[in-house]
């Protein structure tokens, strides 16, 4: 790499191979979530990210270049992540939780790229580039700030005290918690016992 043009088109061939990671990781993740909004949030989001990769292919036809084969390692590094919390099959609550904190991390990493791709693209006078990854950007932020929104609206709160870890150990803050989530109707909309859901494996008491 020589130059802003030559760093501008790796770093575009490198979110191009974040996304298309991405159209494979979501469908898990979105298989894997138990509250229903946090479901419809992931399927929502795969059918963006979708769009995102034909967008992207546009900015390399705009700016006369092409995708590689170039894998980006933090996005495979990230959806690991994810994974790993998945094969630890938690609670629903903390698995929830635990999505949306994964989710959230992919989200800020595509800000981060898509906002230097954009503000690169404006210094190499790319106009018409700066407009497609300028609303990919806004889409990304819209993402992480629904994701926000439901851990904070319920989602973290049901992970403090998961319904279906033995309710003796569930202690004195958690019973109350978990009597303000029900009162207030934010209780969490997962199954009540992991047997609802299929092949969690998941081990007891250990
Ligand atoms: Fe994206
Ligand atoms: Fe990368
Ligand atoms: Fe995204």
């Amino acid at each position: 790499m020589k130059n802003l043009q030559e760093l501008f088109i790796d770093q575009l061939r490198d979110v191009h191979s974040a996304e298309r990671q991405l159209v494979k990781a979501l469908p898990r993740m979105a298989k894997a979530a138990t509250k229903a909004a946090l479901r419809k949030a992931f399927e929502n989001h795969l059918a963006v990210t979708r769009e995102q990769v034909e967008r992207l292919e546009a900015v390399f036809d705009e700016v006369g270049a092409r995708p590689s084969r170039k894998r980006c390692a933090a996005m495979e590094g990230l959806v690991q992540e994810g994974e790993e919390l998945i094969e630890q099959s938690p609670p629903p609550e903390v698995l929830d939780a635990g999505l949306i904190a994964a989710a959230q991390r992919v989200e800020h990493y595509e800000i981060a790229a898509y906002g230097t791709l954009s503000s690169f693209a404006k210094t190499l006078g790319h106009r018409g580039a700066v407009k497609l990854l300028e609303r990919t950007l806004k889409e990304e932020e819209a993402t992480d700030k629904l994701l926000t929104e439901l851990a904070e609206d319920g989602v973290n709160r049901g992970a403090v005290a998961p319904a279906d870890e033995g309710k003796e150990e569930e202690g004195i803050v958690g019973k109350a918690i978990r009597a303000v989530a029900e009162a207030t109707g934010l209780a969490s909309e997962a199954p009540k016992t992991p047997k609802a859901r299929k092949g969690t494996g998941r081990k007891k008491g250990g």
